[in-house]
């Protein structure tokens, strides 16, 4: 069997790697030794018991791939590095996403480390009078109203650098969300930046202070593509996005694919995105092998559905925006699809098969 190594076991590296790990000998690096379904993952800082259900360790869902629970640090042609060691390749995945602020997002750690965190944070919510949000993109909005919901005592503001919520969003979406949250307290203050922090203070750059007992940053994502700075073949874009061909092939390197956050695609970063690319780079990888043409990946809007707390959202599909307790049901249904599929160990949340 040809070696194929995947770099990282989110959407898209545990969807290749389920999917192939019986044509190609796979082996699955990654940094954490489970899936975690990162869109409900701020549910669970309030309600920490939910994480049981959208975490899945990489071995229930893998029968013959290796996993090996290491960063990698260097890419070469043929050869990978991680933990000291080479391992060579005939294909390769990078598949290594995107990083976000902790606690929404967590490398080098355990399952039940991961528990202990989320559980923590939840605690020191709870005790918490005043919460902090920085940044109104879709992840602040749908923090704010999952807190704002959950404690509706507490007092939170939500500071915005853009003129309106989910800038990238209809008009109507914008406004929904910002309705919502502020009719339920939560204080939001647009065009403004924090840009220095001392205990509990945080200063912005319109000489405003805001003091919090706790501060939550939701400013975006960076790709996770610094071990391969070191290989002079692997093209980064400016914005260290990992460039890439119309058939999700590394510019340069045509035994080297890359899927989901870290490619260099221009569109919104979604599991529904890496999962859709997931499924060109398999069957691209099998073409490749077969000797066959390539695929593909044709980038387009898909329907995206943004949660305001348990029973409420909003579903967003071109100029179409749907809004209230059915695009909130939406949210949950994909949830329990999930769950369902996390316990027959299936995958391919969006996905059909
Ligand atoms: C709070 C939040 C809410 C979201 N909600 C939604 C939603 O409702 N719907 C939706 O479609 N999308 C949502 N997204 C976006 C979605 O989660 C991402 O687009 C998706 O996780 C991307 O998958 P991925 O496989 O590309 O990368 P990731 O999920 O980032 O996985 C990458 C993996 O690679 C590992 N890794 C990184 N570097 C290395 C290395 N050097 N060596 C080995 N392993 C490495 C990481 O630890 C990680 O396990 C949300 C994101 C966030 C943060």
């Amino acid at each position: 069997m040809k070696q194929l190594i995947i770099i990282g076991g989110g959407f898209a590296g545990a969807y290749i790697a389920r999917k192939l790990e019986s044509e190609f000998a796979v082996t699955l690096f990654d940094t954490k030794d489970y899936f975690e379904f990162t869109p409900s993952v701020l549910r669970t800082l309030v309600e920490p018991k939910h994480l049981q259900r959208i975490e899945v360790p990489h071995q229930a869902y893998l029968h013959t791939a290796m996993i090996i629970r290491k960063p990698v640090t260097e890419v070469t042609d043929n050869e990978v590095i991680g933990g000291g060691k080479e391992y060579l390749f005939d294909y390769l995945v990078i598949a290594s996403g995107s990083r976000y602020t902790v606690p929404i997002k967590e490398e080098n750690i355990v399952i039940a480390a991961r528990g202990r965190e989320l559980q923590q944070w939840a605690h020191q919510l709870e005790k918490a009078k005043n919460v902090l949000i920085v940044g109104g993109g879709i992840v602040g909005t749908e923090l704010a109203a999952e807190i704002v919901e959950r404690f509706p005592e507490k007092e939170i503001t939500l500071i915005h650098s853009k003129k309106d919520l989910l800038e990238r969003n209809p008009r109507k979406a914008q406004k929904y969300a910002r309705r919502f949250l502020q009719r339920r307290g939560v204080k939001i203050i647009f065009e403004e930046r924090v840009v220095d922090t001392a205990a509990k203070k945080y200063a912005t750059n319109k000489g405003r202070e805001i003091f919090a007992d706790l501060a939550f940053l939701c400013t975006g994502i960076a790709p996770n593509s610094q071990f391969l700075k070191k290989n002079g073949k692997i093209t980064l874009a400016e914005d260290s996005f990992v460039q890439v061909n119309a058939h999700l092939q590394v510019t340069n390197c045509p035994n080297i694919f890359a899927a989901g956050d870290i490619t260099n695609i221009k569109e919104e970063k979604t599991a529904q995105a890496a999962e859709k690319q997931a499924e060109v780079v398999i069957d691209n990888l099998r073409a490749l092998a077969e000797g066959r043409k390539l695929r593909e990946y044709v980038s387009k809007a898909r329907p995206m559905v943004i949660s305001l707390g348990k029973w409420n959202g909003i579903l967003v599909y071109h100029h179409f925006v749907w809004t209230g307790i059915l695009p909130g049901l939406i949210k949950q249904l994909i949830e329990w699809k999930t769950m369902r599929k996390q316990k027959s160990m299936d995958f391919g949340i969006y996905q059909k098969n």
